[in-house]
């Protein structure tokens, strides 16, 4: 890396798969105002859903999600709380088109067949799936089932997203993941003997004692099993905000500087292995929805990341899921039993949330635009005059080479993306670029 761009590649950053950031919602959006804007969405809206299941076997030190170990009948009382929120929600809606559905974590497959059985024909009995819903879940492979594998496929999930992390046991040793490389291929293989063949792998760079080497034999190794996708994260470091990262050796991690060559050697080998770049941080074969949304500039992202297909409406349930309508975001209570409670007292279970400016949707298309294809056209937002804070903010990522300037468009360079959310942020009218609230840009 070029030493020149140490100070830029060591600023923390927003992800922005929402603007604003979710640490910007706050009470003044409540379960009132989440159920009037449930009401008043057009019976025609189609939906996307996302069903967030917190508890893993085994925590992860590096994780920064909201999980908790499994314990005893937890999961029987979460699955029935999980049903009482869709009757709930679903009674505000009516019968709407569902195009969309994830389900997230935590581990999904902590749930048996029959949990997920039960929860999938909740969904069916108030809503209209639709026949080519793209239907995805998120596993880990240590606890894939042939048994879970054919309950996926008889439920219409067409796309099972593999935490992978890294193949090296020193690596996962040190970040308190182990999960050799046959459990994986394991996984593979039952997933793709049960017919579900659409595969993405998440990996990760910048794990404490990760080398370049390391990262170069995951990739490899993880090429070789041939999924549809790879999603690369950079491994954010927040002990202050997630307490079990304080397991990892922070002296093992490797520098901002270590962190971008790690992250373009990673994009160049899964490039020439056939990957295409999709967004800032994910690959996908040519063929894949992803790249091909990608080359056509209809490329979406929001709380999953990078997606090729999105409805006008999210909605999210689980503890801590977001959702997003038409007026703004609300966000779930995040600790399980309170929003346990909630439910059972018929209430929507909502923290918190924001109601959405004219502002600032006209910044969130700009910074989608930036994320998602690393250019924008100022020209229909008024151009440079409604941003000269904007204007100021770039002129150092301009002058390091790191972002293109032209009459109202700005453009990222290909070797320049990695930078693209700090490029964002220039954008982000509730940006503190003081506060230790985000992770590194890179
Ligand atoms: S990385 Fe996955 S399996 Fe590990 S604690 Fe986080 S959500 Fe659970």
């Amino acid at each position: 890396m070029d030493p020149q761009l140490l100070p830029f590649a060591e600023r923390q950053a927003p992800r922005y798969t929402s603007y604003p950031s979710a640490n910007h919602f706050d009470a003044s959006v409540n379960a009132e105002t989440y159920g009037s804007w449930l009401r008043a969405l057009s019976p025609d809206t189609s939906l996307s859903l996302y069903l967030h299941v917190p508890y893993c076997r085994e925590l992860c030190w590096y994780c920064g999600c909201n999980t908790y170990l499994t314990r005893g009948g937890d999961i029987g009382d979460f699955v029935t709380a999980l049903m009482m929120e869709v009757d709930l929600v679903a009674s505000k809606l009516g019968s709407h088109r569902v195009g969309e559905i994830h389900w997230g974590g935590g581990t999904p497959n902590v749930l048996s067949p029959e949990q997920f059985s039960r929860l999938v024909r909740q969904i069916h009995f108030w809503f209209d799936v639709a026949s080519d819903v793209a239907h995805a879940v998120e596993l880990d492979p240590r606890y894939v089932t042939r048994e879970l594998a054919e309950e996926y496929v008889a439920a219409g999930v067409g796309r099972a997203s593999l935490g992978v992390q890294d193949l090296n046991p020193h690596v996962q040793k040190a970040i308190g993941r182990v999960q050799p490389i046959e459990q994986v291929r394991q996984a593979v293989e039952t997933l793709r003997g049960a017919g579900l063949t659409q595969l993405s792998f998440d990996l990760m760079y910048g794990l404490s004692g990760q080398t370049a080497d390391d990262l170069a034999r995951t990739i490899r190794l993880a090429a070789d099993l041939q999924p549809n996708r790879i999603a690369l994260f950079g491994y954010a470091h927040v002990p202050w905000f997630k307490r079990r990262q304080r397991l990892i050796n922070a002296e093992d991690l490797p520098g901002a500087s270590e962190r971008f060559d790690q992250a373009e050697l990673a994009r160049s080998m899964l490039n020439d292995l056939g990957y295409e770049s999709v967004g800032l941080d994910h690959f996908a074969r040519p063929d894949d929805p992803l790249a091909i949304s990608a080359r056509n500039a209809t490329l979406k992202r929001n709380f999953q990341g990078y997606v090729a297909q999105e409805s006008a409406a999210l909605i999210g349930l689980g503890p801590s899921a977001i959702s997003h309508l038409p007026g703004g975001y609300v966000q779930n209570i995040t600790t399980v039993t309170a929003w346990r409670h909630a439910v059972e007292a018929d209430t929507l279970p909502i923290a918190r949330g924001h109601a959405e400016t004219a502002e600032d949707l006209r910044r969130n298309a700009i910074i989608q635009s930036i994320m998602c294809t690393h250019q924008v056209d100022l020209g229909p937002w008024g151009g440079w005059d409604m941003f000269p804070d904007a204007y100021a903010d770039l002129r150092a990522l301009s002058e390091a080479g790191l972002v293109m300037i032209e009459n109202d468009e700005l453009r990222i360079p290909d070797s320049a993306r990695q930078f693209s959310r700090l490029v964002a942020a220039a954008f982000d009218a509730y940006a503190q670029p003081s506060q230790p609230a985000h992770s590194r840009a890179i």
